[in-house]
Parts: structure tokens; sequence; C-alpha cells
């Protein structure tokens, strides 16, 4: 077939302007050749016409299959000479930009089909798919047009909840945004600024509650962005409020625990409280029905006694303390049953522990003191000095 001839075929169709010139067909799949078959085309710089061509080359783009076999356009693009003076673009390439975009390696036909497998599965189900329906792609790239797909912002949204999104953990966080009426994201900004999220809450004066987690900058873009709306926190970071207070109430009060769990787990049938979580299906003797705690009493009560001597103390040092103590008990425990001569794993199984730290305990000439861990390399680290 001579390149003058073009082809039109209802069996793949193209955008007017574009003609097929030719097909060749292998064991992989098909290269169909296609031009445009317009004598000219319009500057981009100056939106002028020229019919001047300059020259032509041949550029590959990947196509929805057909009949499940990959496609390959070969395009032949042309280079056109803009007549005018004063355009900066003397020479330019003619776009299709309805049906491939500039640099682009994909129909854009083929990459709504991506995107479609993309959202209907998702990046890893889609790349298992998608060579099956004759499309190649990598996890990567899924991924990558998905996101490039962009989603309808609402008209209203009534209820919004805002939170931390990470591009990449423990590097870069953006804000993502939730409908939470139509339980959907409705927007991923770029970063978790308070300018940003105001810049995106003035946009909408609709918003009638926000959702929110305990970042400080996220309280002053409502404020500012959205100062109608309720503000609320989330649960997730309410529940985890009430367990982080919770945690340094019990810390705080660690040697009144075992005549807590005397006065409560007394009043709880056995039944109710449950098997411990390493107990074995055999019922235990009598003396291994008592909880933990209560066998450490004697251990724990002593160790306040030394170490009540310090008054001012914060948070933290009394956190480290109380789990001093708390490890201090184990040892301790540890080191009775093991003069009563029981073997390591029964040891492990009446104290719910792991036989590692049982042994450590066992062999240890003194009480092993926790070795400070080695921080870990920060983002941080370079601007530090
Ligand atoms: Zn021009």
């Amino acid at each position: 077939m001579s390149n003058s001839d073009t082809i039109s075929s209802p069996f793949f169709p193209l955008p007017d302007g574009i003609s097929i010139l030719g097909f060749e067909a292998s064991d992989t799949g098909l290269v169909v050749s296609i031009t445009c078959h317009l004598s000219f085309a319009l500057c981009p710089g100056c939106q002028q016409r020229s019919e001047r061509i300059h020259s032509s080359y041949r550029r590959l783009v990947a196509d929805v299959p057909s009949s499940g076999r990959q496609v390959t356009l070969a395009l032949t693009v042309r280079k056109f000479i803009c007549g005018v003076p004063a355009c900066s673009h003397k020479i330019f390439t003619e776009r299709m930009p309805d049906f491939v975009r500039p640099y682009a390696r994909l129909t854009n036909r083929l990459l709504q089909a991506l995107q479609d497998v993309g959202v209907a599965t998702c990046a890893e189900a889609g790349v298992r798919l998608a060579p099956k329906l004759g499309m190649s792609v990598t996890a990567t790239t899924l991924l990558r047009r998905m996101r490039e797909r962009s989603v309808p912002t609402p008209d209203a949204v009534r209820i919004l909840g805002v939170d931390d999104w990470a591009w990449r953990k423990g590097m870069t966080y953006g804000s993502i945004l939730v409908d939470l009426e139509r339980r959907c994201p409705i927007e991923i900004l770029p970063d978790r600024k308070a300018e940003t999220v105001e810049a995106w809450l003035r946009l909408h004066p609709e918003i009638e509650v926000v959702s929110r987690d305990r970042a400080g900058a996220y309280a002053e873009a409502v404020r500012k962005g959205a100062p109608q709306a309720l503000e609320v926190a989330d649960r997730f970071h309410l529940l985890k409020n009430l367990r982080e207070h919770l945690r340094d109430f019990l810390l705080r009060k660690h040697t009144l625990l075992p005549e807590a769990e005397e006065v409560v787990s007394d009043a709880i049938p056995q039944k109710a409280r449950g098997r411990p979580k390493n107990a074995s299906s055999v019922t235990p003797p009598a003396d291994q029905e008592k909880p933990l705690f209560r066998k450490m009493s004697a251990s724990l009560r002593e160790y306040e006694d030394r170490t009540t001597s310090q008054t001012q103390v914060t948070l933290a040092q009394e956190r480290k303390q109380a789990s001093r103590a708390r490890r201090y008990a184990c040892y301790e425990a540890v080191r009775e049953l093991h003069q009563q001569d029981f073997s390591g794993r029964e040891i492990a199984r009446r104290l719910q522990l792991s036989r590692h730290k049982v042994m450590q305990f066992i062999q240890a000439e003194g009480f092993p003191e926790r070795v400070p861990s080695v921080p870990k390399p920060s983002i941080l680290d370079p601007y530090k000095p």
C-alpha cells in the first residue's frame, strides 16, 4: 500500500483528520501507521494557520488493544514553519491533544482504559488483569495514571473530615479531605499547612461541621477558613487521647493496681474474665489462678518505697520509672519461681512472658537494666546544628 492511500475503518475509529496508512501484524501485536491528513496546522504560539511543512518524524505510542492484541500506533508527525514574523515559534509540531498529549507514550483512550481498570480493581490486581486485556503496564505506572485522574469535587460538602495523608510515610505528607456524609475522599492537598487547607475551606462556605485530628495547623485553618463550621475531634483521635491519658494515669497509680485488681477481679465471675492469652487448656493449679499483679504486689511496693523519695519528676521520668518498676517486678517474680525449680517454659507460661525474656532474667547476674536504644536517623538531622 502506498503512503498516499489512507484508510478509515469502523473497526479502528480515529478522530477526524487522522487516517490509517497501513497495518503490520506480528505475534505480539499490531502496529498501525497513522498520520494527520489535514493540509494545515495551527501554531501553538500565535494560533495562526500554516501550510508550510518543514519535515516529519515517527513517534510510537501505545493504544487500546484490538481483539486482545496489543496495539502500537506509529504516528507520522509533521513539523510546520510559522510565517508570522513576530511569533517566537519558527518551527512547530502539529498537535492532536484530543487523541494523544504532547510527549505522551500512550493515547488518551488507553490512559482512560487503564484508569478504569485501576479504579475498578487496584494497582496490583490491575497489573495482573491488564495484560490479559492486551494492555501492558507496571504497578507504578498504573498508580501514577490513577492519581492523574481528577476527582470531581462535589458541589456542596456539609460534613468534612480532614487528616494527614502520607505521600511517602515519614517523609512527605499532604492532607486528605473526606466528605463524611458520602463517605468518599474528595481532595488531596499537596501539604498539611494551615494556609493550604484554609484556602480550600474558603471556597466551601457551605461546610457545617469539620471533623479533624489534633494538629494545630488544621485547627487554625478551620478557625480562619471556615469560622461558621462546628469543629469536632474525630473518633479515632478522641479514643487515642483517652487511651494516652488513661495510660499515664494508670502508670502514675501503678502501685495501687494490685489492690484494685484484687477488688475488681473478685467481683467478676471467672467465666467473664476469660482465659489469659497464653494459658493452656489444662486447668491450672489453684495458686496459678492468682492474677499477675497480685503476685507482684510485694516487690512493686518494695520498689515504690525505694523510689518515692524523689518528689519532683517529669511525666517522662515518671513513665520511665514506672516501666522500670514493672520490669523489676517481673524480674523478681522470675527469680522466685526459678528458685522453686520451675522450668523456664513453665515460668514463661505462668507469668505470660516470652521464654527469651525469662532466660534473660534467669541468666543475669543482677537486674539487667534496659540499654538505651540508639536513636534512628531523622530527616531533621541535617538541620540540627
Ligand atoms: Zn506562530
